[in-house]
């Protein structure tokens, strides 16, 4: 069987530099406009800031260009978005057919090719070629009123808060991209009872792209109890290298079957998941058939590579896991599941910890994690090996999935990852603790508020604007909980978002 490494990276990806324009202008004029276009789009592709190609396209004059390249973009699995900007004036009803039919992510960039007005020459053919600032707004107008979604950035290239929200967009872009195209595997059901991790999954295709299927957990088994003993020890070896693994699990320990155990699982989920071309999972405690342990080690390494994971069954989860490594790719800090766990309610001074049982990824830390044996309360297998360490300090965001019934819902909270106040010696598992924006009160009730679930994705790599472009691409609700909240504007605002899905949606 074809093997399929998970690829997390946006190399590959490109974004198209569109430049409308008409044809009154005559060719000197169009020949400046191409010129100059190329310039800025010159200045985007070689920012630090901007992580996927941008790739220029020549200046768009009709209506039958502009739909033609909307369906070569629409065509081509590289072209993850398009920037588009009006240097000159764009009559825009040349736009309607190319923005109906466009399927890719848009960005409208609001620049011009100058940074300041040449007073002492200013003359009307400058005036006739800079006329962005009203070309713009043309363009603008087409794409309210077609209910276009996208980003809207104003500035000049060269500024680097223009570059940083570009950079931004694309990364949100190659996260929708990755949903476009992303298989996940659920091994067992979720878990009994439990109300928020359910969904329907029909609607996450439709609206995400993801396919989610299930498949009987001894299938995985099958898979783990095919782990060759030579594929075992080069994985355990790996282990000695990068973590700090407790003596009891070294070659030579008492519990270090265990350790092979945790390996076998891993080769067994890794072949699984590159032979069925899976970007995301999910398991399930209460179903894990002949498999020896609750995958912990395993899982965690797999968030690190790329993949997306929901404990549970959560596969809601699993899929913001997957879209938020992709967002991040190339940058320090990680993505990984995340459950609010229990607080510290020291009034003022209020602090979440969060946890797991044992599948939060090392990617939250700079520092070698320890491999660890312990018992697990549920279950009723053997102890699983985990890793343990502590998210690193800095900023973070918490963002759940919520099935609304009509909608899905994502809600998000700006965070700050803080240490411990004591060291944790009893308390093997990853975890992170952090401070919630505005303020835990507020923070908790405007969560509860939006009913929100208790997995998330917590993300140390990227922010909220990331996840505020996807919301935007996939066109989801989205309620940010920051620095802003407060508690009767979020209550208001769930209110009227929820009159406003309801007739946005239509009939
Ligand atoms: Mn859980």
């Amino acid at each position: 069987m074809t093997r399929t490494p998970l690829t997390t990276s946006l190399d590959g990806y490109e974004v198209w530099f569109l430049t409308g324009s008409q044809h009154l202008y005559g060719p000197e004029t169009l020949a400046q406009v191409a010129a100059q276009s190329q310039e800025i789009a010159g200045i985007l592709e070689g920012a630090d800031e901007v992580p996927v190609t941008i790739v220029w396209k020549p200046v768009l004059t009709d209506a039958a260009a502009i739909k033609q390249i909307a369906l070569e973009a629409n065509a081509d699995d590289r072209v993850i978005g398009l920037v588009a900007w009006m240097h000159t004036f764009s009559p825009a009803k040349m736009w309607i057919a190319g923005l109906s039919a466009l399927q890719k992510p848009l960005a409208h960039l609001h620049t011009q090719a100058n940074v300041e007005l040449p007073w002492a020459d200013i003359d009307f053919d400058f005036m006739n070629l800079n006329q962005a600032a009203h070309g713009d707004r043309e363009f603008g107008y087409i794409q309210t009123r077609l209910g276009v979604p996208r980003k809207t950035i104003v500035g000049h290239a060269s500024d680097p808060r223009v570059r940083q929200e570009l950079g931004i967009w694309q990364r949100a872009a190659a996260g929708f991209a990755a949903s476009r195209s992303l298989k996940l595997a659920r091994f067992g059901d979720n878990m009994r009872y439990v109300a928020v991790t359910e969904g329907d999954k029909t609607e996450a295709e439709l609206r995400f792209g993801v396919q989610v299927n299930t498949w009987g957990v001894n299938e995985l088994a099958d898979a783990v109890a095919a782990a060759s003993e030579s594929d075992i020890d080069a994985l355990v070896a790996e282990y000695e290298e990068l973590y700090e693994v407790v003596p009891e699990l070294r070659k030579g320990g008492e519990r270090h079957q265990s350790l092979r155990d945790g390996a076998a699982i891993e080769l067994g989920l890794r072949s699984f998941l590159e032979e069925g071309g899976f970007g995301a999972f999910t398991t399930s405690f209460e179903d894990l058939g002949a498999l020896k342990q609750l995958p912990g080690l395993a899982v965690q390494r797999l968030m690190a590579e790329g993949y997306g994971f929901g404990a549970e069954g959560d596969w809601k989860t699993a899929v913001l896991v997957r879209i938020a490594n992709v967002m991040g790719a190339g940058l320090p800090g990680g993505a990984s599941l995340m459950e609010d766990y229990t607080y510290d309610m020291t009034p003022g001074d209020e602090l979440i910890l969060g946890a797991h049982m044992l599948e939060v990824s090392p990617s939250l830390t700079t520092a070698k994690p320890t491999l660890e044996i312990h018992p697990l309360g549920i279950g009723g297998k053997d102890d699983p090996v985990r890793l343990v360490f502590t998210a690193d300090s800095g900023p973070a965001v918490v963002v759940a999935l919520s099935d609304m019934r009509d909608r899905f819902r994502l809600t998000a909270n700006v965070v700050e990852n803080v240490p411990p106040r004591a060291s944790l010696p009893n308390l093997p598992v990853g975890r992170a603790v952090w401070k919630p924006a505005p303020d835990f009160n507020t923070s908790a009730a405007a969560w509860l508020t939006a009913g929100a679930a208790h997995h998330t994705v917590m993300s140390t790599a990227v922010g909220i604007e990331a996840f505020r472009d996807f919301a935007e691409m996939a066109e989801v609700e989205l309620l940010v909980i920051d620095e802003a909240t407060t508690l009767p504007e979020f209550q208001k605002q769930v209110r009227w978002n929820q009159a406003y899905y309801r007739l946005a949606q239509g009939l």
